[in-house]
């Protein structure tokens, strides 16, 4: 099989030989080639130094001293922009466990490929004719490949202590490859586990991100628990490690959590709610009331949706991505029953749990539901709840969306801006929700007046019966739902 190389990188290696210096493609590439996959970057290590290597790219960026010098190429298509250039190195001493203490150059390819993590990624390829030629494989990573096995280069409780954070690649690699995690490397990582508490929040995010897009992230969680990496990392499920629910389910907290995660990432689904999948039920084990058929969970997705902004937080992600993700476990949990809840309450939904996130939701539900062992891929039910969202998905469920606005209800009252104005606005948006045709200027304008005669008082009893009526799919349904079903 012949294995192309993009001509970019081709060209960085070809101007690197010509001023007399090695260089190879090394690492995750070579790795993916030889696994007949696209690689997701490419990386080119070399004999020149970071000085030698800008000098002869004038036009690249030396990106940190860690000795790489980014080089920015000419590709046109957004795939490839930047090629990161290495120089050899061997590492010194990592007395954190994180950081080694001095960067060392080396002098060949085959001690640069000493310090990295495993055999599968210490494998670098010259580059002939535009495409990989000879390998260089002095770890035998090859034959790891054909074995599928993720194997330390070298001693592992070794390269564990220089860096606590290759146990946890070593699962994310296993996740992506669909290969095993050879067992010395194995018996290392669960002897040297509690050193990932050295390790930063965001090396450790970026690496579980990586799992949680993994093909066997359900898989690669369930190791991370049995080798004691997890209590590192979301200590929170293990709470749900073995305890039982209740006659509804006939899987424990922990499988169910996992197999939702499955089930989303079977589906391709988004970051997000992969991660909503994963943590849906994670407040479930604080609120169990009762032991067997009966237990009950009773708000377990609002004490839930607090554990997940906390856990998401700690892991230092991006705040939209917390307050998502959180969002969908908080109402992940929503009942919905064929001619039980009226097109008014299937806005009202809408209106409260947003338009936008609806569709994650209803996906997070579906893994939910396909997590439990229910065998239909989208319940009768939640296709139902389709359908009803797509035939008032155009209907006005916002302050936005209704035909007056404040300064309107103001100059129609004749009164200045005070909460009053608010007041009068949700209740002729409660209004309009219930029945989008009363959405006319002449109607609102008329009702804005009658509001306006209420007192104080009268006003808030009205935005308090409001807030009950948002309680359909919530509220009153969720009695029913806890008598049926047991959640
Ligand atoms: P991908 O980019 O597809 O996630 P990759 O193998 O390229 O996979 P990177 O994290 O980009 O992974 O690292 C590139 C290469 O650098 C690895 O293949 C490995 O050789 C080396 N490497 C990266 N991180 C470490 C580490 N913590 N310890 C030792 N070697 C490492
Ligand atoms: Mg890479």
């Amino acid at each position: 099989m012949e294995r192309k190389v993009p001509h970019e990188v081709q060209t960085i290696i070809t101007a690197l030989e010509s001023a007399g210096f090695e260089a190879y493609i090394v690492g995750g590439c070579v790795r993916d080639m030889l696994l007949g996959r696209e690689p997701n970057d490419w990386d080119v290590t070399t004999n020149a130094t970071p000085e030698k290597v800008q000098k002869i790219f004038p036009q690249s960026v030396y990106e940190n001293d860690f000795g790489t010098v980014g080089i920015k190429t000419d590709a046109d298509g957004a795939a490839l922009k930047i090629v990161e250039v290495t120089t050899y190195r061997i590492e010194g001493n990592y007395s954190d466990k994180r950081h080694p203490d001095a960067i060392r150059f080396a002098k060949t390819i085959e001690e640069d490929l000493s310090r990295r993590d495993f055999t599968v990624n210490a494998c670098a390829a010259a580059v002939v004719g535009g495409a990989m030629s000879v390998i260089v494989d002095p770890y035998s990573g090859q034959a790891d490949l054909e074995k599928k096995l993720i194997r330390a280069v070298g001693k592992p409780e070794d390269r564990f202590g220089e860096d606590a954070l290759r146990m946890l690649r070593a699962v994310r690699f296993a996740a992506q490859l669909g290969f095993d995690i050879e067992p010395q490397t194995q018996a290392a990582i669960a002897r040297d586990a509690a050193l990932l508490a050295h390790i930063s929040q965001e090396r450790i995010r970026d690496e579980f991100s990586k799992l949680i897009m993994a093909p066997g992230a359900a898989w690669g969680m369930q190791i991370l628990y049995t080798l004691g990496l997890l209590r590192f990392i979301v200590p929170e499920l293990i709470e749900g490690i073995g305890m039982a629910q209740n006659k509804h389910h006939i899987f424990t907290v922990w499988e169910h959590n996992l197999r939702a995660l499955d089930y989303a990432v079977s589906k391709k689904y988004s970051f997000e709610v992969r991660l909503a999948s994963l943590l849906h039920d994670v407040g479930k084990p604080r609120t169990k009331r009762g032991d067997g058929p009966d237990a009950t969970f009773y708000a377990h997705e609002i004490i839930g949706g607090r554990m997940t902004k906390k856990i998401l937080e700690r892991l230092r992600y991006a705040n939209h991505i917390v307050e998502y993700v959180t969002h969908l476990v908080r109402y992940h949990l929503f009942y919905y029953n064929v001619g039980e809840v009226s097109e008014a309450g299937v806005r009202r939904f809408i209106a409260r749990v947003g338009a936008e996130s609806i569709d994650d939701l209803i996906k997070v539900r579906e893994a939910d539901r396909i997590g439990s062992g229910v065998p239909k891929a989208v319940p009768y039910k939640l296709r139902h709840l389709l359908f009803m969202i797509d035939k008032v998905k155009r209907d006005p469920i916002s302050p936005k969306a209704l035909k007056i606005n404040g300064s309107e209800v103001m100059e129609t009252l004749k009164i200045v801006p005070g909460p009053r104005v608010g007041h009068i606005l949700n209740a002729l948006l409660e209004e309009v929700i219930d029945d989008p045709a009363r959405n006319t200027r002449a109607y609102l304008e008329k009702r804005a007046q009658e509001l306006d005669a209420l007192s104080d008082a009268e006003l808030e009893a009205l935005r308090a019966r409001a807030e009950g009526a948002k309680e359909e799919f919530e509220g009153a349904a969720e009695t029913e739902m806890k008598r049926k079903h047991h959640v």
